[in-house]
Order: C-alpha cells, then structure tokens, then sequence
C-alpha cells in the first residue's frame, strides 16, 4: 500500500508521532515554500532537535543527506536521509513570530511559525514549553565571507522532498511558514501549502 500524503497548509502546521525505525517524507509540492520542522522525543518533550547542537557536531551550518541530527542532549532524532533538492536548508534563523512581524510593520495579528508549532503540537495532547529554533527547510539563507546573512529565496524546485527517518520514538512538527514580507517563500512572497507522508509504517 503505498503512504497517504497529508497536506501541511498554507500559513499553517502540522505535528505527527514517528516510532524509530519509520521516516517521514517532506515535500516542496511548489517549490518555494520553507518548511520549519521541529523533532521532540516522544518520552520527555525537553529533549529536542538542536541547531546549536547539530551545528557544531557537523561542523557545518548545513545539513546534508546522510546527517545525523541531533538533540539538546547530543543523541541522534533523526536521520537526514534523502534530499532530492541542491539542499539548501537553514540552520541559524529563529522560527517567526508575531513580534518579528510587528517589526516588519504589521500593526494585526499575522500567522507565523512559533504558534503554528504550539497549535500543531496541541492537535496532539502535546505541549512544549519551549520553541526550539527548527531546521528551515528549503530556507536559503546566504552567508557571505565576513559573516553576514541575507534574505534569499530557496534554491528548490516543484516536488523536491527530503526524507528524515526517526532515530528514536519521536514526534516531527512542521510549518509552512507565513513568511509573505521577505522573499524567503519566493520573489512572489506567496505562501503556499506542502506535503509530507510517513514511510515504512
Ligand atoms: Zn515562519
């Protein structure tokens, strides 16, 4: 029976359980869109997937297929498996929120990834104390030889997809994030909805 593929909205999240042993796939169904994905262990949801973290171990600020991503606590979550995209995926920008979007000028309420995450995880029974910064997928994020960053948009293409198979009992959330002022989801700046689907269940 080949997976069901579930739809991550747009502006939206979307949280799922993974047992060790099963991966989930992602996919760029547009081609634009970043994905800010976040892993909790599925025992204690203090221990989480790190950036800061999984920088350091890697020696690099990008992960590629063949990664282990790590915890808080330097233990394995996941697997970075497969990346069908140049791979791209930003490791240093934190989740957006409604305050970053008061600094970009919005006077209302705008969609963003921290309560996309928080939401999501409630859909399950769960509750986080903490918004880890996430692994950005697709989120193309220049740094140029004295340090500094800028605002790319990704690199990807319609239909890339990343696999990420569970090292451990875990749960993945995910958000297609709201970004619509900065050219991060694509020149249009036209959030748009992705996919995922759970592998070997
Ligand atoms: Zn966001």
């Amino acid at each position: 029976m080949s997976p069901t593929l579930h739809m991550i909205p747009a502006r939206r999240g979307k949280a799922t359980r993974l047992n060790a042993g099963e991966a989930i796939r992602i996919v760029n169904t547009h081609g634009a869109q970043v994905v800010d994905t976040w892993a909790f262990s599925a025992d204690d949801m203090g221990e989480f997937m790190s950036m800061e973290h999984i920088r350091p171990t890697l020696g690099r600020i990008f992960p590629t297929a063949g990664d282990a991503l790590v915890t808080n606590r330097r233990r394995p979550i996941l697997m970075f498996e497969e990346d069908s995209s140049p791979g791209r995926h930003d490791t240093l920008i934190a989740a957006c929120d409604d305050y970053r979007y008061g600094l970009l000028g919005c006077t209302d309420y705008h969609d963003n990834c921290t309560d996309n995450l928080h939401a999501a995880l409630r859909q399950l029974g769960l509750c986080s104390p903490e918004t880890p910064s996430p692994l950005n997928l697709w989120m193309n994020i220049p740094v140029d030889p004295e340090g500094h960053t800028s605002w790319g948009t990704p690199l990807s293409k319609p239909g890339d997809h990343v696999v990420l198979r569970a090292v451990m009992d875990c749960v993945v959330a995910m958000s297609a994030c709201p970004q619509d002022i900065l050219p991060i989801n694509g020149a249009a700046c036209m959030p748009t909805e992705a996919h995922f689907e759970i592998l070997g269940r």
